[in-house]
């Protein structure tokens, strides 16, 4: 049994302590929680369910933000990048694909991101860092999508959701895209869109779900979702893109997010835990007896919800996937040496002016990386 004691929770009134055995949450009050393990204790510190980023391509994120002006849909910003940076493309291409995925593993890690849906095209990521979520059937978009009817038709393939790009434009081309997929849709199979920059409520209520990504919107359409009406009609899951358009931490997209004054603070945080988690069919986006051990401790010197919305990856003390510690704040480090705690496993590197020893050989990676593409840009440096 691991303890980690003395932690505020959301609006919680007093300090708890969890107690993790094997993979699971096995209690969150205020009991002793007889450890055995490891025991962990904070000050001024906060747990949150490990965050839900319903959207990345994981292979894409050592490419910096392309684009340079605002486009009316996703097809033309694609011909206008292909023709603009298709050396700079080339070059991050020549990191071989895996390399590239384990890179989008650790972006998503470093901020607390405890699973990701990637969104890539039959190729399968696995890691024990993160749970990278593939589960489901994966259609680029309507433009993009070779023979896409046929493939969402398929009449053996009825149990999983299909996911999908769609109404990424401001124009009526995005907006028409999305009633030619939902009456392409014969069989009337789960749907789960992906951005709906276009999308009306009518539309909407088609899908099982919509994955919203404001930053990635605002980057490449200076407009985002109506979500706010959307809401109403259909779940709404937050989802981060990759870097091709969006910035690495995806504390910044939630601000982004808050901004839009499209949610409350609530619905904003449903939309990266319990929302997604009943969505995607998981066992974690709380923190209760028996969903998996994914938490995350951060600095906190208040347990408001708003507040939550200051952090960055460098206030995250401790990211816990399936009761294995992940990552953890150089503030720890004493409590961990003390315990015979397996320190050799982890890598220390730098976020901002934070130290943080992260696991599964992440400065390795990055020097792999710098082997096939020397020009690659890091947001951490290791140290
Ligand atoms: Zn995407």
């Amino acid at each position: 049994m691991i303890a980690l004691n003395n932690l505020h929770l959301i609006n919680g009134s007093q300090p708890v302590n969890i107690g993790i055995k094997g993979k699971l949450i096995a209690s969150v009050n205020t009991d002793v929680v007889k450890a055995g393990e490891l025991t962990l204790n904070f000050s001024s510190a906060i747990a949150l369910p490990g965050l839900i980023n319903s959207h990345d391509h994981l292979d894409f994120n050592l490419f910096p933000q392309f684009g340079e002006r605002f486009y009316d849909n996703y097809t033309q910003w694609g011909v206008h990048i292909h023709q603009q940076y298709k050396a700079q493309i080339n070059k991050v291409l020549q990191v071989p694909l895996a390399l590239r995925a384990a890179w989008g593993v650790y972006k998503n890690l470093l901020s607390g991101v405890t699973t990701v849906v990637d969104h890539s095209d039959g190729t399968k990521f696995k890691s024990d860092l993160i749970n990278v979520v593939q589960d489901y059937h994966c259609l680029h978009s309507v433009q993009f999508e070779k023979r896409w009817k046929k493939k969402l038709n398929n009449p053996l393939k009825f149990k999983k959701p299909y996911v999908v790009h769609v109404g990424e434009g401001v124009d009526d081309l995005a907006h028409e895209e999305i009633d030619h997929l939902l009456k392409g849709n014969l069989f009337n199979k789960k749907l789960i869109g992906i951005h709906g920059v276009a999308m009306e409520a009518h539309q909407g209520k088609s899908f099982k779900a919509l994955v919203w990504c404001p930053q990635s919107n605002y980057f490449l359409l200076n407009s985002t979702a109506d979500i706010k009406t959307l809401k109403q009609h259909t779940p709404i899951l937050f989802g981060t893109d990759s870097t091709l358009t969006s910035e690495w931490n995806i504390w910044e997209h939630l601000r982004l997010a808050v901004k839009t004054e499209h949610v409350s603070a609530e619905e904003l945080w449903a939309s990266v835990n319990t929302a997604p988690a009943k969505i995607w069919k998981l066992n974690t986006g709380e923190l209760s007896a028996n969903k998996d051990a994914d938490i995350v401790i951060a600095k906190a010197s208040s347990q408001d919800i708003n507040s939550l919305y200051k952090l960055n990856p460098e206030d995250l003390l401790l990211v816990m996937h399936r009761g294995s510690i992940n990552l953890f704040d150089e503030e720890l480090y004493q409590q961990l040496a003390n315990q015979d705690f397996p320190l050799q496993q982890f890598d220390r590197i730098k976020i901002g002016n934070a130290y943080k020893y992260v696991s599964g050989g992440i400065n390795r990676l990055i020097e792999q990386i710098k082997s096939y593409y020397p020009e690659a840009i890091f947001p951490v440096i290791p140290a």
